[in-house]
């Protein structure tokens, strides 16, 4: 059976208390994913979506909605979520067109107020999650403490699958539980992941590893027969029940790094495509025939042969053209095809359709259901509005939140 390529698509939210390191995390992605081939800096203004040298347009990548990057034979779709509570609507939707996030704390601070409203609003809706506790470089810096305070404020389960090699300025290193290997980095951030595991480290890791069975058998009844038959998990059950327990949303799997020294950030994108949700993990989308509250629900799964359906989710006005940014939940749309904009009701044609990327964008001619993608030619569709096929009206967000256009360039 030949697999479905939206299996390999991860759209991907980044979500953090400003200041927890979401721009460097994000920088460290498109770095590692090799979107980029410099490292950006945040702190001296070069960071690499601010450049992009075949578009000519910096306004495209420096408020880019979305960046596409490669990982292990899987798109991530980056999509961005505005920091800031003053954004709610933005905030929102991003979450609304993500199917996974990556929650971003500070090894020292653990949960901060901002971070627990964020993280409330990606449970109304329903975003499967992983931790990284990053900062780990930092002096007082401790992984234990900060799954404590998830515990505490946010989540009765999260699930360390790390155990951190060195302390703050000599945290040099991680133990995976899951895979019982030790992965180490090197000054300059290159990674060695065929390290044995440090024999000072080797009893607490077995110790973890087992307090990290215990509490997945727990939680799930898959495990829970093979720890009662067995006495242990192996590693291949611990990452399936794993990767349900977090699509699910019982547990959050929790890993560290220090994004700043390029530490942690393969790990995390591993842990990206082995628990997070693909497009067809998640459920279908619902809308109504026509937004005004008397059209019937209707359910779209994400299938590129279904009539189209997409959500526009934000709009940037570049030098080059208006950007649209869309999340498409159902049907295929191709160059020049004419759509329906069923928010503000009328017809719209499609331009160009990009896959955006941190140094260069992609001319695609089509895109399907489960993808993350911006058009060029859409002259009126606000960020709200729904876009969707002529013959098969649908309206995902009630009319009344579509925004102006953002000027950007
Ligand atoms: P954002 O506000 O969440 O986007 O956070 P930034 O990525 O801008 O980071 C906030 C500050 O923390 C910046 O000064 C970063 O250089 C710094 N920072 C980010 N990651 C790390 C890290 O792993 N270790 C340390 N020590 N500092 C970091």
């Amino acid at each position: 059976m030949r697999t479905n390529p939206l299996a390999a698509v991860r759209n991907l939210g980044i979500l953090a208390h400003v200041d927890a390191g979401k721009t460097t995390v994000t920088e460290r992605i498109l770095y590692a994913t090799g979107t980029t081939h410099k490292r950006g800096e945040v702190h001296d203004g070069t960071t690499v979506t601010d450049y992009d040298p075949q578009e000519r347009d910096r306004g495209i990548t420096i408020f880019a909605a979305a960046v596409s990057c490669a990982w292990d034979g899987h798109r991530i779709n980056l999509i961005d979520t505005p920091g800031h509570v003053d954004f709610a609507d933005e905030v929102e939707r991003s979450l609304r067109v993500l199917d996974g996030a990556v929650a971003v704390f500070d090894a020292v601070a653990g949960v901060e107020p901002q971070s627990e409203s964020v993280w409330r609003q990606a449970d109304r809706h329903g975003v499967p999650r992983i931790a990284f506790v990053n900062k780990m470089d930092r002096a007082g810096a401790d992984l234990d403490t900060a799954v404590a305070s998830v515990r505490e404020r946010l989540h009765p389960a999260p699930l360390a699958v790390q155990l951190p090699i060195g302390a703050e300025d000599t945290f040099t290193g991680v133990v995976d539980l899951v895979r019982m290997r030790a992965l180490t980095w090197t000054d300059a951030g290159e990674a060695d992941d065929a390290a044995p595991v440090p024999d000072a480290l080797r009893e607490e890791a077995a110790r973890r590893r087992r307090l990290l069975e215990e509490a997945v058998a727990e939680l799930h009844p898959g495990a829970l027969e093979e720890f009662c038959d067995t006495g242990s998990l192996s590693g291949a059950t611990l990452a399936s029940a794993l990767r349900d327990l977090t699509r699910s949303g019982d547990a959050v799997v929790v890993l560290c790094g220090s994004a700043y020294r390029n530490r942690g950030i393969e790990p995390l994108l591993d842990a990206v495509l082995a628990y997070l949700p693909s497009p067809l993990d998640v459920p279908p989308v619902r809308g109504t025939h026509d937004g005004d509250g008397d059209g019937a629900e209707q359910e779209r799964a994400a299938d590129p042969a279904a009539p189209f359906a997409a959500l526009a989710f934000k709009v940037n006005a570049t030098s080059t053209g208006r950007l649209t940014y869309l999340r498409i939940y159902s049907g295929t749309i191709g160059k020049g095809d004419t759509v329906w904009d069923a928010t503000a009701r009328r017809p719209e044609r499609i331009g160009r359709i990009l896959r955006v990327r941190a140094d260069r964008h992609a001319q695609l001619d089509r895109a399907v259901a489960g993808d993350i993608v911006a058009v060029v030619g859409l002259k009126s569709a606000r960020a709200g509005a729904t876009l969707c096929a002529p013959d098969a009206p649908l309206v995902l967000e009630p009319p009344g939140v579509a925004e102006p256009v953002v000027s950007v360039a």
